[in-house]
């Protein structure tokens, strides 16, 4: 492909991913901004075998995240902006080790300090927090039920957005976490669906924000929808799992993608309008984050990555 005439005039967002402290998760983001990428949103994870047992476990899996997102900033140059709070699924295991009851009580714990991440500015939401994507006890999903109540609540309080990590949605899906959202005050649009796999309209959506899987007929879909919607890779450089989802390329690609007009339509400027949904409108509709581009990128040029 040649250089495009038009430079790109926008910043590319990632607004989901995973990195451990090690090198690939770097070269993962190196690459990223070789191609255009500037801004991501890192999402924590268990960085040890197993879940958490501990609030002080959970406060250092925090403050690795935090960590990480320094150093790729100071590294690469691609603003990094953590997301943290403790894995719905973790509940599974401590339930096992703990009893629910204390298992519940922790997730509440760690949602506290989390919260406490945001409000000390280390953090700017409470993600991921929700449900198994899979069957769980019922004893197991009333207690993500509970905690996922409070995280709204705590959302509410110290006014950031809830990063959701739920099963796939469908219109009934998305009525039950609007009615959550208003029982605690917290504004649906505040939530935020990660991990959008399936294209619903806006109407079927309750006002729920949707983090699009950067798949290509998804991105299509996505880019007629009036927003705010984010897209994302949910990238994980874990070693056990290679390929498991995405790569932290997928997004500047498809940017250029739609930028040179291989998927997208219309002149230039419809797609710039589009493409500012993602990753100019919506991080300032829901984080308050004003992002921009120093200077217009060149896709394709040396340093600006391959096919
Ligand atoms: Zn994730």
């Amino acid at each position: 492909m040649a250089p495009s005439s038009h430079p790109f005039p926008l910043p590319i967002v990632d607004h989901h991913a995973h990195l451990h402290p090690g090198a690939p998760g770097l070269e993962a983001t190196r690459r990223f901004a070789a191609l255009g990428g500037t801004h991501l949103f890192l999402a924590t994870q268990s960085y040890r075998p197993g879940a958490p047992g501990s609030v002080e476990e959970y406060r250092e899996q925090f403050e690795t995240t935090v960590a990480i997102a320094a150093k790729v900033q100071e590294s690469v140059s691609v603003l990094t902006y953590p997301v943290v709070a403790p894995y719905p699924v973790d509940l599974i295991g401590q339930a096992e080790r703990l009893g629910l009851t204390s298992a519940e009580d922790l997730q509440r714990r760690a949602l506290r300090e989390a919260a406490r991440f945001v409000e000390e500015g280390r953090a700017v939401a409470l993600g991921e927090v929700g449900r198994a994507h899979f069957p769980v006890p019922e004893g197991v999903r009333e207690a993500q039920e509970r905690v996922l109540r409070e995280a709204v609540a705590l959302a509410r309080d110290v006014g950031c957005p809830l990063v959701l990590h739920t099963e796939d949605l469908d219109g009934e899906g998305y009525r039950g976490l609007e009615a959550l959202a208003r029982q605690e005050g917290l504004s649906p649009e505040r939530l935020v669906k990660h991990y959008t796999r399936t294209y619903r309209d806006p109407k079927e959506r309750f006002g729920i924000t949707p983090s699009f899987l950067a798949k290509r007929p998804l991105v299509r879909q996505a880019l007629t929808d009036p927003g705010p919607w984010f897209l994302e890779t949910d990238y994980l450089d874990d070693p056990q799992r290679p390929g498991a989802v995405l790569s932290l390329e997928t997004v500047p690609r498809r940017a250029r993608e739609l930028w040179e007009g291989e998927a997208g339509a219309g002149s230039s400027a419809d797609r710039e309008r589009q493409l500012a949904i993602p990753f100019v409108e919506a991080p300032r509709r829901l984080y308050g984050l004003s992002f921009s581009r120093p200077e217009p990128f060149r896709f394709g040029e040396p340093g600006g990555g391959g096919p």
